[in-house]
């Protein structure tokens, strides 16, 4: 979508990245670092300083306590740590349960692995799982569990019920939990985001995955973090060691200076975003599209049933070469796509280009 929105020079709302730079100082280090002769391998699992950065900030917003040198490692982005987990868990004939609409990249990594998707939708208009079809659904085969809230691309967050019927569900069983967290900092109305590392039964059988391209508006340095207890995290390192083996040193470096000296700016972020979700939300209530706003992410799901009887590919389609707004189409994210009339925009975007997009929008 990002490429058609480029072609067609469409405003795009339809990939998750901020159209806004991250902080000053924190490129300003980054640059230091880069200048300072930072420019050679990083150790395997991370630079010490950033491995201590994050197991405070886990501390600080979790209150739990992690060894930053045996269960944290630093990876390429949220993408590569999601991956090297599977790889590492999933083996030939286990089964994977996953939440459609689900991230894209989970099922190829099971089935590369020799692993089964096991697709369990969300229950709309909430998005919310469905415990007792969970339940139902585990086997002697069932190896992971893989959630994700704040949910892209619902805007969905599991609730404290939701995290005890996960743990009602995985005791006595070996089940290892994939909980992909990379909008932990994104979440409104003064919700809490429920980590798996608040719960430490069920942390013990975790691996919680997270991403500074979220949190730092950084997507492009690809720097996400696993963290795991230390008998899961040995066998994640398997797979990291030669995936990657080490992330961009002097990026490490800076997000380790930036995490430490300026710890509101990721606990800014639901305020931040905030606004610009409603903003958003205020702009297409004057519009044909009908959304219930986001609970976490920067992401909105929008109805288009009152304009549209389309397909969301073909939606999407015309109104990205047609109006000029890009979005994206829910039914991607299924394996089988239920009957709905589902787009999602980011609000990851400057005040301006939101209300560039909503004009337009307004008058489809
Ligand atoms: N998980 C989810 C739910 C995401 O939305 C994304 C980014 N779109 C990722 C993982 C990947 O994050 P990263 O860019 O850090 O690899």
């Amino acid at each position: 979508m990002s490429q058609m929105a480029q072609k067609h020079g469409a405003i795009n709302l339809s990939q998750g990245f901020p159209d806004f730079s991250p902080a000053a100082e924190l490129l300003k280090s980054a640059h230091q670092y880069l200048e300072s002769g930072h420019n050679q391998y990083a150790p395997m699992s991370g630079t010490p300083m950033l491995l201590a950065a994050i197991a405070r900030k886990i501390a600080q917003t979790y209150g739990k306590d992690v060894n930053p040198e045996t269960d944290i490692t630093v990876t390429s982005g949220a993408t590569a740590a999601l991956f090297c987990a599977i790889q590492a868990f999933v083996h030939p004939g286990d089964e994977v349960i996953i939440f459609d609409p689900a991230y894209d990249s989970y099922k190829p990594a099971i089935i590369l692995a020799g692993g089964k998707a096991i697709h369990i939708p969300l229950l709309p208009p909430a998005f919310s799982i469905d415990w007792n079809h969970v339940e139902a659904s585990i086997t002697p085969q069932t190896a992971m569990i893989i959630v994700n809230s704040p949910h892209n691309p619902t805007g969905s967050v599991l609730s404290a019920d939701d995290i005890e019927n996960l743990r009602n569900i995985v005791r006595d069983t070996r089940i290892i939990l994939l909980s992909d967290e990379v909008y932990e900092h994104i979440v409104f109305d003064g919700l809490q985001h429920e980590s798996l590392l608040r719960d430490d039964e069920l942390a013990e059988r975790s691996l919680v995955v997270s991403s500074f391209g979220k949190t730092f508006h950084t997507t492009g340095w690809k720097i996400g973090y696993c963290v795991a207890p230390q008998q899961l995290m040995k066998e994640f390192q398997r797979i990291h060691q030669f995936v990657q083996f080490c992330v961009v040193t002097p990026m490490q470096l800076a997000l380790a200076d930036f995490l430490e000296n300026h710890p509101e700016s990721y606990e800014d972020l639901p305020r931040f975003y905030t606004q610009k979700r409603n903003l958003f939300a205020n702009l297409l209530e004057q519009s044909r599209f009908r959304i219930t706003p986001s609970a976490g992410t920067y992401f909105q799901l929008a109805d288009y049933k009152e304009i549209s009887d389309h397909t969301d590919t073909e939606f999407t389609r015309w109104m990205t070469i047609e109006k000029g707004v890009a979005a994206i189409p829910i039914s991607v994210f299924y394996e089988t796509p239920p009957a709905q009339q589902l787009v999602r925009f980011c609000f990851a975007k400057s005040d301006t280009t939101l209300e560039e997009a909503a004009e337009i929008l307004c008058k489809i």
